[in-house]
């Protein structure tokens, strides 16, 4: 005769429990930094490959349009526009404000927006692809007064201050701005899933 078991007491949730990806792949995209927004078509075809490209305001992802192959294609997608539009509008910046720097480099960072070497290599974050571009405009200034000031001193925020009089109130939008980021740009297994934000979204979703 089998035991009853007691019931289980009524406890928070572990972290193991809350709604994770897969999330659907989107209808539309949003690239706020540049001021477009894609409808999304997947079309199935013989192809084991992925491709994703644009077509007059669509974007049409084709081949295998398996979850994963599509999260791929997407991702290739981005680093692409982020390739084409960030490093030349940091370029842009700099030449206006007078403060030139080494090189841009993208990557897909987990934590920060950009960051800036001692040699003024300027790491842009591909995410910054789906923020409204006043806030990437401001990352930009940030990062290019650390070739002035390679620190966070009253000296560098007198810098950015005389750019951005309004960067305390910009810096906290951007620490709520990683919402702007879709699921499929952040990194399975990272944590970065777990984030308030995206149980948040979970829940809103009925998920
Ligand atoms: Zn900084």
């Amino acid at each position: 005769m089998q035991r009853k078991l007691p019931r289980a007491r009524s406890r928070k949730r572990k972290k193991s429990n809350l709604p994770v990806p897969p999330f659907p792949l989107p209808d539309v995209i949003t690239l706020r930094a540049i001021g477009e927004e894609l409808d999304v078509f997947y079309h199935p075809g013989e192809s084991a490959r992925t491709s994703a490209r644009e077509q007059e305001g669509s974007l049409i992802i084709s081949g295998n349009i398996g979850q994963q192959e599509c999260v791929h294609a997407l991702r290739r997608w981005t680093s692409r526009k982020a390739r084409a539009h960030l490093p030349p509008w940091l370029g842009q910046i700099s030449r206006e404000l007078c403060l030139p720097f080494g090189r841009a480099a993208l990557r897909k960072q987990r934590t920060r927006w950009a960051s800036c070497s001692a040699r003024h290599t300027v790491s842009i974050n591909e995410k910054l692809l789906f923020v409204p571009a006043l806030l990437v405009e401001y990352v930009f200034v940030h990062e290019l007064c650390h070739t002035v000031e390679l620190n966070h001193s009253p000296r560098f925020w007198r810098l950015v201050s005389r750019f951005e009089p309004d960067c305390k109130s910009i810096e906290r939008q951007l620490r709520s701005a990683w919402r702007y980021v879709p699921w499929w740009m952040c990194e399975p297994g990272s944590g970065e899933l777990n984030q308030s934000h995206w149980r948040e979204r979970a829940a809103a979703a009925g998920g």
